[in-house]
């Protein structure tokens, strides 16, 4: 039979160790008693997570937005139970992103800009992206325009599933410019995930309110977001770096330099994989 202990125990069941609280000082483990298995109690702790994460997920939203910076300097500092996790704060948002904002997001690499952009668009690989289009609607016997809608379509989920590439990118890129303020890579990581959990945010709400306000679409919207987002990630690089405003600014300047490439880089990268996984015709 294996019926939990009347009384809570002494020593931890894992470890050994004499219990001093809640938990084992130790290795962690959970005091339980036969009171933890009744049901009254599972409902308690069921209520307690909903409403924990609920508030920990407010007041990191509050925070990702009033305090710029501010998430990941606590979370260096230590200071972790207030706020979700980094990764947590992303991935929730991430979520959001992808149920709710579907049609005013920027980031959807839209082949019919790549396709019929005389200069812009081909920085990278817009001729082979045409090409290949090309050689799909010929396979297809479908139009070409009918088949820039078609892959369009498909690319949409991909782009919004594979968000979180851009993290490592980026955090590599704050490790270039102020590996001098901080030489952990993984400050640089969080303080990207958070760079990039505010800028999901800023697409939802911000988007949703440019959009609905001044009917804007395409590169004026992207420019209104650059003007929302450089202020804020100034402020957040001198909250988290320091250093003074007039050096702050240019690695602005280089950063957003760099954003951009990458932006491009993976516009194109998620149509040569919308072509090759979801349409099944050999891009890469
Ligand atoms: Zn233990």
């Amino acid at each position: 039979m294996h019926l939990p202990e009347l009384n809570p125990p002494e020593n931890c069941p894992s470890c050994g160790a004499t219990f001093k609280g809640k938990y084992c000082h130790k290795c962690g483990e959970k005091r339980v008693s036969a009171k933890d298995f009744h049901l009254r109690k599972y409902a308690q702790t069921l209520a307690e997570h909903f409403t924990h994460f609920d508030s920990k997920a407010l007041r990191s939203l509050r925070a990702l937005v009033s305090k710029p910076g501010f998430l990941t300097a606590e979370f260096v500092a230590g200071r972790r139970n207030l706020y979700l996790k980094p990764l947590q704060l992303f991935l929730l948002l991430n979520l959001a992103f992808f149920l709710f904002f579907g049609d005013n997001d920027v980031f959807s690499p839209k082949l019919k800009w790549v396709y019929h952009s005389e200069s812009e668009s081909k920085i990278w690989s817009g001729e082979r992206l045409k090409d290949l289009t090309d050689a799909y609607a010929a396979r297809e016997q479908i139009a070409v325009e009918t088949a820039i809608k078609t892959i369009d379509a498909k690319s949409a989920g991909l782009t919004k599933v594979l968000l979180y590439l851009f993290v490592p990118l980026l955090g590599t890129l704050f490790f270039a410019l102020f590996f001098r303020q901080n030489p952990y890579f993984l400050c640089h990581l969080i303080f990207a995930t958070h760079w990039f959990a505010f800028l999901l945010l800023l697409l939802m709400v911000g988007g949703t309110l440019i959009v609905l306000l001044f009917q804007i679409k395409g590169m004026v919207l992207l420019t209104a977001f650059l003007v929302l987002l450089l202020p804020v990630h100034l402020f957040a690089t001198r909250y988290f770096y320091g250093g003074h405003w007039a050096w702050l600014a240019l690695k602005t300047l280089v950063f957003f330099a760099g954003f951009s490439v990458l932006y491009l880089l993976y516009r194109d990268f998620i149509l040569f994989l919308t072509l090759r996984l979801l349409l099944d015709f050999p891009g890469l």
